[in-house]
């Protein structure tokens, strides 16, 4: 049985060993110990409020190829959508009424969808709902769209760096894509003042522990304010399509420990938890996660913005959608909360 070394018990897991030792002991003992403080530290801060988020993908097109993404350029048999401003907004107006009070247009890197329209998009939004926080996950963009973004009306900014070690990063992406953009970009949004989210994939292809390490120690210097992490899953149309899966278990304990290391971050319990678990969101809430992203995006399109097989809830109607994660969140006794869920002050 593993316990915690005497060092770690002061719950601040910070140096480089400390992580290693954590993800190489990853026993059920090790993880429900580090679930249980993960989750009181949670529960100073947050209750047993679970934070929602409405998800609206409003486009499946990406000029980019990244090879663990079934919405890469490279796939043909993708079938590509994208939503008109119309739609958007409808999508919006149904999750206002759903008492959701942050949207999250994410999008590939369409060049078809302009800057223009977007920062018109945002700027719309932010008129029709100035008590809705917008959240955008829209990938690398130059420093002055960024700030047009932020000045049109947004106020967070989703971009995972994935892996933080360069030569695993080469192993995931093309030659054009470099982990240095990405980390410049992060920077630049937190300049800027966006809340912002990083993370990273568990069980990607080549990934080690020594990766995994290195994405703890970007993730603890860069001091985001959202964090998403979910398990890697194979999508059946790209390059990676016969690697083995993240793990329910690995993902667990990066949980912990990111809340842990991060008490007051905003973490998802994401649908990719769900998707390799039927209980995975459940297990991410009670491994100190703190927010869900229910999609809002109409049942038409759902299916096509599928980043890895089997996604769950692309059958649904938003507002089933918002129901069963109620429930789910009051069958393990936490309660969705339906203000902004902004990141906690000083
Ligand atoms: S991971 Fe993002 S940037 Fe890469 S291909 Fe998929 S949608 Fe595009």
């Amino acid at each position: 049985m593993n316990k915690l070394p005497a060092k770690l018990e002061k719950e601040q897991f910070l140096e480089k060993d400390e992580f290693k030792w954590l993800l190489e002991n990853n026993t059920p003992e090790l993880r429900a110990d580090l679930s249980n403080r993960a989750k009181r530290v949670a529960g100073e801060i947050f209750g047993n409020g679970v934070y929602v988020r409405g998800l609206i993908e409003f486009s499946n097109y990406c000029k980019n190829d990244c090879y663990y993404c079934g919405i890469r350029c490279g796939n043909e048999q993708a079938h590509r959508y994208r939503l008109s401003e119309q739609e958007i907004l409808d999508c919006c107006a149904i999750g206002y009424d759903l008492g959701f009070r942050t949207f999250v247009l994410q999008g590939g890197e369409d060049p078809d969808f302009s800057d223009e329209m977007m920062i018109k998009l945002i700027g719309k939004i932010r008129s029709d709902y100035d008590d809705c926080a917008i959240t955008l996950s829209l990938g690398e963009r130059p420093r002055a769209v960024y700030e047009a973004f932020f000045t049109a009306g947004a106020n967070r900014y989703l971009l995972r760096h994935e892996t933080a070690s360069a030569e695993h990063y080469r192993k995931l992406h093309p030659r054009e894509l470099r982990l240095e953009n990405r980390k410049e970009c992060l920077t630049h949004l937190k300049e800027i003042g966006f809340q912002v989210g990083t993370g990273f994939m568990v069980g990607s292809p080549h990934q080690t522990v020594e990766n995994l390490v290195a994405d703890l120690l970007f993730t603890k210097e860069l001091n985001p304010q959202m964090i998403g992490i979910g398990p890697f899953i194979p999508h059946q149309h790209t390059p990676y399509k016969d690697a083995k899966a993240g793990t329910l278990e690995e993902t667990l304990l990066l949980i912990s420990i990111l809340r842990l290391m991060l008490p007051k971050a905003l973490i998802p319990a994401t649908t990719a938890l769900g998707t390799i678990d039927p209980n995975g969101r459940e297990a991410g809430i009670l491994a100190g996660a703190n927010v869900v992203m229910p999609n809002l995006s109409p049942v038409s399109v759902r299916k096509d913005y599928s980043l890895y097989d089997n996604k769950i809830c692309t059958g649904d109607e938003a507002a089933e959608c918002r129901v069963c994660l109620s429930n789910r969140m009051k069958g393990i006794g936490y309660e969705i909360l339906t203000h902004r869920g902004d990141y906690p002050k000083d």
